[in-house]
Parts: C-alpha cells; structure tokens; sequence
C-alpha cells in the first residue's frame, strides 16, 4: 500500500458493532468479562482501548513497523524508551536535542544513574569516542531544533550496530511522510503527535514504533506499569489529522521551499537554516534519507541584535507567536527567550542559538500572503 492510502486506511476497518465507518471514540474506562480470564482482549483502558489501538495500528503502519504505541505526550513516549535502560547505562545524544528529552536526560535520569553524552553528529564517527561498555543506546533527532542540522541515520546505525547498541530516533521534525528510520536500521522510532502527526494545534500526545518483537513487549509492560496513555478522543483526533497528513506535509514542503528563499535574498537576513538549499553542510544526506525538506526553518539577522528579533516577532500577523510547531497554521519563535532560554547564552551561541535566530514553523496557508507578512515585519531595518 502506498502513503497516501495508508494514512486513510491502514489498521482501520469499519466498525464491527455498527458499521461506522470512522473509528469510534470508545470512552470506556473498563470492559465487561464473559467469565474469568473470558474477554474480547479488552479489559482496562489503560492497557488498552479500541480507538488507542486502531491509532497505534495506523501509525505503526505509516513507519513500515511492526509495532506501535501511544502516549499522552511526546515526552511520555521518550520516558518509556529511556526506562529499558539501567543505572550505570549510558547514552550518546546528539547535542542540539529538543529542549525537553535534555530536560529528561540531565534533571531526570542522571538521578537515577543514566549518564547521557551530548555531542554534534555532523559525521556518524563523532559517536564513537563516546561509546564504552556501558553505553546501551543512542539518541538522535533529524533535522534538529532550532538549527536544522541533518544527521546521516543509516551511518550513525551501521556503527551503533557494531556495538551492539539502540539507536533511537526522534522524527517528529521529519514525520513518517518524509522520513522512515526504521528501514534505515533505526531500532525505535519516537514522535510527538502533537506536532505534523496530529497537525491542527488541537491535541498534545506521543508515539514509538518498533519492529523486534521483544522489544515491543518490553515497552509495552512499561507503558502499561508507568501510565502516561493518551484518552481516546485525542486518539480519535489524531486519527483524523493523520488521514490528510500527505496533503499537508505536501503544502508544508512547497510554502518551506518559497519562505526560504525569499527569506534568503531578503538583505536584513544573514543566514537562512533549511536542509533543502544545495549548500546546507548537510544537504546530501538529505536528499538521500528524506523525500522532501519540510517547512522548518531559522534565520538570523545581519544585525545580531536582540531587539531587532523582538520587534519581527511582534510585527508579524498572519504567524502566530508561539511553542510548538507542525500545525497547518504558520508560527515563529525566538528560541534564545523562549524554547532554548534555560540553555546559558555561551552554550547556546556555540550551537548557532544567537540573540537574532527566529524560527517558523511554515503553515499550509497561501506562500503569497506568507511572504508579505515576513516582508512587511522585516521592513524597518
Ligand atoms: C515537541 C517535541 C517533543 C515533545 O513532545 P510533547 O508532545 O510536547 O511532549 C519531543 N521531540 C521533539 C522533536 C519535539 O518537537
């Protein structure tokens, strides 16, 4: 089955009760029995729901998985794939990770005797100098946040292979549309639906796909045993979003190439971050693991100055100030005060993070009106 008939069909059936032909939203907390250990494989919902499992069935297949589950964030997902790990494991993740899995890594984990190594992976090698007996896992997102690097999957896996270690990939960015790090050789794959999946700034929720079937298993019990399980009218919206995720991701690509471009030659703009320019460091191993470069973008100002970044983000009208991305409506944000404030400025800046970076999550609205609203909040300088 190709994408588009996937995201519509894949894991949904009508309904066997009725005959809906849109999954229903099954608002049930438990399940009757017909005798002990007698039941139709439901029997509390935070092990598992009917709307959950069509979800999980229709993502795992959007990822060419096997397996899927949900969660009631992005971050539960990343959670549950941090708690296979043991005190005294280690991890190696790339250094310009989102804000939150840094957050979970640094303040949660490291208490319970997890270290995690940040380090650039503009080339796969520069993990190995961090592997040792202890590490059991590697953790990259590609692009990343806010600065759009590109991180050669296949290669960061063939070496992790060798070890014997997990990779883990984060490809909320990307979305399965775009991106399939499974068939990569990605171990387990997480998203925050919240974001492209879902894709109307409705609902907040997580995922993870796998193929091994232990490993399934194992994240399962965990998911089960820790609780972070999404309700099932926000799987039912997920649901939704994802039948028109190809269409959107589409309209994402195309109004990202245009923003780009014109953001490039505009002449208040120093530098323009999107891996679909010829000369982005990465742009080969772009276009080799991605079918298109997304509407994710970041730009700085020739004049690096604070309050000139300030004013854009204000004058803008149609982009909404905001967290958050991946919506059919555009956003911008200032990652230095915002997403990346808690980072110390010497930190951030060597990760490209200055006073003047703003980022947009480019919306599906038209390219034309899009242009003419950076145009306009770009004019006084
Ligand atoms: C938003 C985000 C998350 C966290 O997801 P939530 O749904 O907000 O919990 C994780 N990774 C990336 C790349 C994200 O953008």
């Amino acid at each position: 089955m190709k994408f588009a008939t996937k995201a519509i069909h894949a894991g949904i059936e009508p309904d066997p009760s009725t005959g809906a032909v849109m999954t229903p939203i099954f608002q049930t907390s438990t399940y009757a029995q017909q005798g002990i250990g007698k039941h139709k494989g439901y029997e509390y919902s935070r092990t598992h729901n009917p709307t959950r499992t069509v979800l999980q069935n229709n993502l795992a297949a959007l990822e060419n998985a096997k397996h899927g589950l949900c969660f009631s964030s992005g971050m539960g997902a990343i959670d549950t794939i941090i708690k296979l790990l043991n005190p005294g494991d280690e991890v190696v993740a790339t250094n310009d990770l989102y804000g939150g899995t840094y957050r979970i890594f640094t303040k949660i984990f490291e208490r319970y005797g997890i270290k995690c190594h940040f380090t650039p992976i503009q080339e796969p090698a520069a993990i190995e100098k961090f592997i040792n007996s202890n590490t059991k896992m590697v953790w990259i997102e590609t692009p990343t946040n806010p600065m759009l690097n590109i991180i050669d999957i296949e290669g960061v896996c063939k070496i992790a292979k060798k070890y014997q270690i997990k990779v883990v990939v984060d490809n909320t960015f990307a979305t399965p549309y775009l991106q399939n790090p499974l068939d990569l050789g990605a171990d387990i794959v997480t998203h925050s639906v919240t974001k492209y999946l879902g894709g109307h700034s409705d609902l907040v929720m997580g995922a993870l796909v796998v193929n091994d079937d232990d490993l399934a298993e194992q994240l399962a019990f965990i998911q089960n045993s820790c609780g972070a399980t999404p309700g099932p009218q926000d799987c039912f919206l997920a649901l939704r979003g994802i039948k028109t995720l190809h269409l959107r991701m589409d309209a994402h690509c195309k109004n990202g190439e245009i923003i780009a471009h014109f953001l490039r030659n505009h002449p208040a703009i120093d530098k323009v971050y999107w891996p679909g320019f010829a000369d982005h460091p990465n742009h080969h191993i772009a276009a080799q693991q991605m079918r298109g470069f997304g509407g994710m973008m970041s730009f700085t100002l020739r004049e690096n100055r604070l309050e000139n970044a300030m004013k854009i983000v204000e004058n803008v009208k149609l982009f909404q100030l905001a967290e958050s991305l991946g919506g059919v409506e555009s956003l911008i944000g200032h990652p230095a005060t915002m997403t990346h404030a808690s980072i110390p400025k010497e930190e951030r800046e060597k990760s490209g993070i200055v006073d003047s970076l703003i980022r947009l999550s480019v919306g599906i609205e038209d390219a034309e009106d899009l242009t003419e609203d950076l145009r306009n909040a770009l004019g006084f300088l």
